[in-house]
């Protein structure tokens, strides 16, 4: 979850509310639907994708390893819904855009709607961001049970299938190779472990980091695509508090942002309802303290420059235990870049590209790119060709936000970035050193942030010249709601 900055596919106007978005990806008449498609993987991308789907194919098919229980349930194909999640304002307006009517039953059930800039506290690394509206309509919640919500209205699509307890274990090409045909594999709970064959016109892979997508492309004779990689030792230690009501902050969701090497730790914590803040504190393995040491955690809370999980911590109570995950670093699969690619197959989420979740990335490009799908599949008269196109601008919506979170991350690397990333690095360093002392700055970074506007806003002359005018650092203020602990710069 995070403070980053973003790339959008289209510039929104200053001033346009966040949830005013895109246009909607309108449903085409039944008439004109195609066959079958299948999407593997009922994650946040997969189940974007299923819906986006559905409104072009008479049949999709989504395709889940693990069982989907009904209401709101943790799953082993889910780890990371156990750590707190951002989503930003233009991946909120898309799932709205998507499944209509979505935040208020999310807010029916406790997830707070807030002005991103009254409700948030964020830490940069020197200093706090200025508190005030700002015009960008966020939501707090829970990942768990955002996707839970997103799969009870997928269940209710006439066109899906959700078929679970199914491990997809291979892809069928036709026999030129040139396009995908059928996706291959077993249901689990079959003892005789017999192969299914599942036919399929279009064939999406929504499943995440472990896709085992290169490796199918290679056991069919095409080449294996690149992968770029851009490591991160951090580790998220989260757990759920139950806060009283007399020590209810006036923050929704704090943060505080890791820029390796200047600032090495961080946290988050998010009001998944009114009752429940999910915090967790964010660092290398080897610097956090073991998952079942209470007090050591909190302690370990206590050397960050945001105080409000420690606050959290003594006043709450713990109602789950200590859950630990490797953030897994950033990793790009470019497939955009293969001369051979079967034709048909598309590749989207974290399957795709994944970002070091501490910049709060993923489910927003997530987003991005079922909304390009469902532009290209509703200017396209079949399915052929749509794959490829589809991953070209894919890899347009991904090229920013990679951009920006592996310049902030070779921050861990020995060697340092190489010239280019070297300057995105500094720019960002400047932004973030400049955001505490200069609201309007902030507001402008905020819309970036949110993936409501270019991060090429702020390469424009007026804000370069007062970005570059010298200037001391402006004091670190102090922590929202906390104004008698001053808060501390590291530089
Ligand atoms: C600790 C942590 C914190 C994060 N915080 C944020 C945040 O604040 N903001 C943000 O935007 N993003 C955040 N992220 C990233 C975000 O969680 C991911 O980008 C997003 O959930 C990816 O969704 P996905 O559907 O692409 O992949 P996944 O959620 O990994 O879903 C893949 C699905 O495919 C299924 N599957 C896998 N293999 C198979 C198979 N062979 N057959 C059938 N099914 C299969 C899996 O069971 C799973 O359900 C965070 C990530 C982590 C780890």
């Amino acid at each position: 979850m995070g403070t980053a900055r973003h790339m959008v596919t289209r510039p929104s106007r200053r001033g346009r509310r966040a949830d005013a978005g895109p246009p909607a990806v309108p449903e085409p008449d039944s008439g004109d639907r195609w066959g079958h498609a299948v999407v593997i993987g009922a994650g946040f991308t997969g189940l974007l994708a299923a819906r986006v789907l559905a409104g072009r194919f008479a049949r999709v098919t989504l395709l889940e390893r693990d069982r989907l229980a009904p209401g709101t349930t943790h799953r082993s194909g889910l780890p990371q819904g156990r750590h707190p999640h951002g989503l930003l304002a233009r991946g909120a307006a898309i799932v709205e855009e998507l499944f209509p009517g979505i935040r208020a039953e999310l807010a029916g059930r406790g997830a707070p709607v807030f002005d991103f800039g009254a409700g948030f506290a964020t830490r940069l690394p020197h200093g706090w961001a200025p508190r005030g509206a700002l015009g960008v309509e966020v939501q707090s919640l829970d990942l768990t049970t955002l996707e839970s919500a997103l799969c009870d209205r997928i269940r209710a699509e006439p066109a899906v299938r959700i078929r679970d307890g199914f491990l997809a274990q291979a892809l069928e090409l036709s026999a030129d190779r040139s396009r995908a045909v059928a996706v291959t594999g077993r249901d689990r709970d079959d003892p005789g472990h017999t192969p299914v064959r599942i036919d399929a016109d279009l064939i999406v892979d929504a499943t995440g980091r472990a896709s085992r997508l290169p490796g199918w492309l290679a056991a069919a004779g095409l080449p294996r695509p690149q992968r770029r990689r851009v490591a991160s030792p951090l580790v998220y230690s989260s757990r759920m508090y139950e806060l009283p009501n007399h020590a209810a902050p006036e923050w929704l969701v704090s943060f505080e942002m890791t820029f390796p090497p200047l600032v090495r730790r961080g946290g988050a914590a998010v009001t998944v309802d009114r009752g429940h803040r999910l915090v967790s504190v964010i660092a290398p393995a080897g610097e956090l303290p073991p998952p079942r040491a209470e007090a050591a955690l909190r302690e370990f809370a206590g050397t960050l420059h945001n105080p409000h999980f420690a606050h959290v911590m003594e006043h709450g109570r713990p109602v789950t235990p200590v859950y630990r995950c490797p953030v897994g670093g950033n990793q790009w699969i470019r497939y955009h870049r293969l001369r051979r690619f079967p034709d048909r197959l598309l590749v989207l989420g974290d399957a795709f590209c994944a970002f070091n979740p501490v910049y709060g990335q993923g489910l927003t490009v997530a987003a991005l790119q079922a909304h390009l799908l469902g532009l290209l599949l509703r200017r396209a008269d079949d399915p052929a060709g749509v794959a490829r196109r589809f991953q070209r601008q894919a890899a347009r919506i991904v090229l920013f936000p990679w951009l920006t979170a592996t310049a902030a991350d070779q921050g861990w690397s020995r060697t340092g970035p190489g010239p280019a990333l070297s300057c995105v690095r500094a720019f960002l360093h400047l932004v973030v050193r400049r955001v505490p002392g200069d609201p309007a700055l902030y507001a402008e970074f905020a819309r970036v942030q949110n993936m409501l506007a270019s991060p090429l806003r702020l390469l424009r002359p007026s804000l370069l010249i007062r970005l570059l005018r010298p200037r001391g650092t402006a004091a670190a203020g102090a922590p929202p709601g906390l104004d008698e602990a001053a808060g501390h710069s590291p530089g």
